[in-house]
């Protein structure tokens, strides 16, 4: 059974249609990426699927159909949503951000737990403990964003331009720990304009073009694929 599916999703801003009939699995186990330019529909999928735009068609996680549910039911269920842009509390602690994270976990134990675990991904967060997240690095602050979804222990990783805006060395590194992440079971949807580390990590790809699907394979394949090449791999 597939963990994540979209069929025939669509999706508007008001008058405006983002998405036109997205189908879409992602299998436990897997990094799936998602490429496309700059206003293609990627964070509108991601939206759809966390319960976040206004959409038609179905969406399928774990067997159950989700697409009528409410965001904070979604988040509950198992899936994590790293929103582009790194929404983290700026003027909380990294230990305050990460609590904030397991917001629904009631065992104070638990919650150090996780914490701990996630530490073992991100050992820069340990030594910034204390400090307020706003007067982190970029790159730091993307760490603390993806270390804050963990905290709900979730199934599935919805992650939306984690490189974006971040120095190479950086850019490397967060790859590094998606690869990590998914080495250790964590099924990832990752949504890109960064195509070629994207496609290195991931094992199926599906290339959107204004709200549309317009090729889907191996990562490997689309990675040699000339006309991906052209358009997103120059
Ligand atoms: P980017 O990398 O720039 O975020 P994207 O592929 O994630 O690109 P989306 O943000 O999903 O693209 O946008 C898809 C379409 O929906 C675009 O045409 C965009 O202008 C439009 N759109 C996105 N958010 C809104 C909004 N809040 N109101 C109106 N239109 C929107």
């Amino acid at each position: 059974m597939s963990m994540l599916e979209l069929k025939k999703v669509h999706a508007y801003y008001g008058a405006i249609h983002a998405l036109h009939g997205i189908t879409l699995t992602v299998n436990p186990g897997e990094i799936v990426t998602l490429i496309g330019s700059n206003g293609a529909g990627k964070s509108t999928t991601l939206k759809a699927i966390c319960g976040q735009a206004k959409m038609t068609g179905e969406v399928w996680f774990a067997g159950k159909e989700i697409s009528s549910w409410q965001p904070h039911r979604i988040a509950g269920s198992g899936i994590a949503h790293v929103p582009e842009g790194r929404k983290i509390f700026p003027k909380l602690t990294v230990k305050e951000n990460l609590e904030m994270g397991a917001f629904s976990v009631k065992d104070k134990k638990l919650i150090k737990t996780r914490i701990e675990q996630a530490f073992a991904y991100f050992p820069r967060l340990k030594e910034r403990y204390h400090q307020a997240g706003g007067t982190m690095s970029g790159g730091e602050q993307q760490m603390l964003a993806i270390a804050r979804a963990l905290m709900m222990n979730p199934e599935i990783l919805l992650l939306d331009e984690p490189s974006m805006g971040l120095a190479p060395v950086l850019v490397d590194q967060i790859f590094d720990i998606i690869h990590e992440l998914n080495e250790d079971g964590m099924t990832i949807l990752l949504v890109e304009q960064n195509a070629y580390q994207a496609l290195q990590v991931a094992h199926r790809g599906y290339v959107i073009q204004t709200g549309e699907i317009i090729l889907q394979d191996d990562a490997a394949r689309l990675l040699a694929n000339d006309q991906i090449q052209e358009a997103y791999l120059a």
